[in-house]
């Protein structure tokens, strides 16, 4: 372990909602330091005044916790900070390494006109770098004094060495003529002033990190130890987009149903690896997590895997907590109906992979009689399923105590005695109680509805209906 502790941090622009893909860089920071006993810090970059927004501020908030996500201290809010920046970029100039610039859109428009036609990258190249003697009353805008000479190598943590010749970069602005500062100055200033020690960010910003090591330096400042991590892509190979679907982390939350725990194991999965392990615990994450096992390669999103994940963390949930949760989507909120709900939970959850499904399957608890069937299940309950289901009636009407256990021998005698096989009894008592082909299994279905219930939904389906 390093000598000076782990300072990490998550720093999205609030311009839309929490993405997977900062979800995930925010999981890997936050691992990281938590692996390293140090700390993890947020900070909003709320800079761009026209796209940050306050419900952008409030999803990400939201989804961080969500996602147990928590940070140390309070969130930093970047645009609050203008006037430090300001500062810092008046102390670069105060050093020579930074300078006032007076080029005008036309000497700029210039330079980019040139440099198309040369077909070489816009680099400015100011007049006024070694000169301080522009005209006061004009506007200017402050940038910085980049090398020229030599080579800056990242030894980045993720993608290996990374080198860019210093005759690439040009002298980014810091401040725009207004005095407000630029992200490149903003990143770097907040970075030092927060303390941050590993700046483990999307690879998207690979070469703002060139461009940011030279204002690190200019004040002498220690550099953070850089792991750039690749993009999430789609199952085509593009990056992932709301093409693909969703992309917010709330849309998996309350349009897709996945649990937390199931959403952060993927996203853990998805670019980072311990052996075969597929499962892992927050705990083990926290044990193993590591930059050098992170790929190099951009990972595919896969609903599919996200979902087989989901479905484990579905059974291995508290029932109370997923009855609160299944309560919530089907708007019964009471007490009686939470309880029912979690009784049923032990036969509903099995077969679920997200709380969609665990909320469509509880939903015969609280049909209402006549239930409506299916249209596929309809064709079950022909004339024989009808006399069946007469029988059964019968039989369930005198059972004793209304138990799994009373129930199964009742409806196996009604099979025995009718020469059926077991399922030929149990699909019709399952559309007649559940309006469906599929449900829990019978005997819970009839234990959960109770005696008078269960009666009365089979009695509604032992005539054909008047047409
Ligand atoms: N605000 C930047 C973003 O949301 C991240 C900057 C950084 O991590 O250095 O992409």
């Amino acid at each position: 372990m390093s000598a000076s502790p782990v300072v990490t941090r998550f720093a999205p622009s609030p311009t839309g909602f929490l993405h997977l893909g900062g979800a995930r860089t925010a999981l890997f920071n936050w691992l990281y330091a938590r692996r390293h006993g140090g700390r993890f810090l947020l900070r909003i970059e709320d800079t761009d005044r026209v796209r940050s927004t306050q419900p952008a501020i409030d999803a990400i908030l939201s989804g961080l916790r969500w996602l147990g996500l928590d940070w140390d201290g309070e969130a930093v809010f970047q645009f609050e900070r203008a006037g430090r920046h300001a500062a810092v970029a008046a102390q670069m100039i105060e050093r020579g390494d930074a300078y006032r610039c007076w080029m005008t859109a036309a000497q700029i428009d210039e330079q980019r006109a040139a440099a198309k036609a040369a077909n070489q990258p816009l680099r400015i190249r100011s007049p006024w770098r070694e000169r301080d003697d522009g005209p006061a009353d004009q506007p200017f805008v402050v940038r910085l004094k980049a090398p020229r000479e030599g080579a800056t190598t990242i030894d980045d943590q993720v993608q290996g060495p990374v080198t860019v010749q210093h005759a690439e970069l040009d002298d980014l602005v810091l401040l725009r003529s207004d005095g407000t500062p630029t992200y490149m100055l903003a990143v770097v200033v907040d970075d030092q002033d927060m303390g941050v020690t590993h700046v483990i960010r999307g690879d998207d910003h690979l070469n703002n990190a060139f461009r940011q090591l030279p204002i690190i330096r200019a004040m002498d400042w220690p550099e953070p130890v850089y792991a750039h991590v690749p993009m999430i892509h789609g199952a085509d190979g593009g990056k992932l987009s709301k093409r693909h679907g969703a992309v917010g982390v709330e849309a998996y939350r309350d349009e897709l149903g996945i649990l937390p725990e199931a959403l952060d194991n993927y996203l853990l999965r998805l670019g980072w690896g311990h052996g075969d392990a597929e499962i892992i615990s927050r705990a083990e994450a926290t044990q193993w997590f590591d930059l050098a096992a992170v790929g190099k390669a951009p990972s595919r999103f896969d609903l599919k895997k996200l979902e087989n994940l989901n479905g484990h963390y579905l059974r291995e949930a508290g029932d109370g907590r997923l009855a609160a949760l299944v309560a919530a989507r089907l708007g019964m909120a009471d007490d009686p109906a939470l309880d029912l709900i979690e009784r049923a939970m032990p036969a509903l959850k099995p077969r679920a992979a997200n709380l969609g499904e665990l909320a469509d399957a509880a939903r015969f608890l609280f049909a209402e009689r006549p239930l409506p069937i299916e249209a596929d299940a309809a064709p079950l309950l022909d004339g024989d399923a009808r006399g069946t289901l007469a029988r059964a009636h019968a039989a369930l009407d005198a059972v004793g105590r209304w138990d799994t256990e009373a129930l199964e021998a009742a409806v196996r005698a009604v099979a025995q005695v009718a020469g059926l096989k077991l399922g030929e009894v149990a699909q019709p008592l399952r559309v007649a109680l559940t309006g469906r082909r599929t449900s829990p299994g019978i005997f819970d279905v009839l234990a959960l509805l109770g005696r008078a219930e269960s009666l009365g939904r089979i009695a509604d389906q032992m005539e054909e209906p008047a047409r």
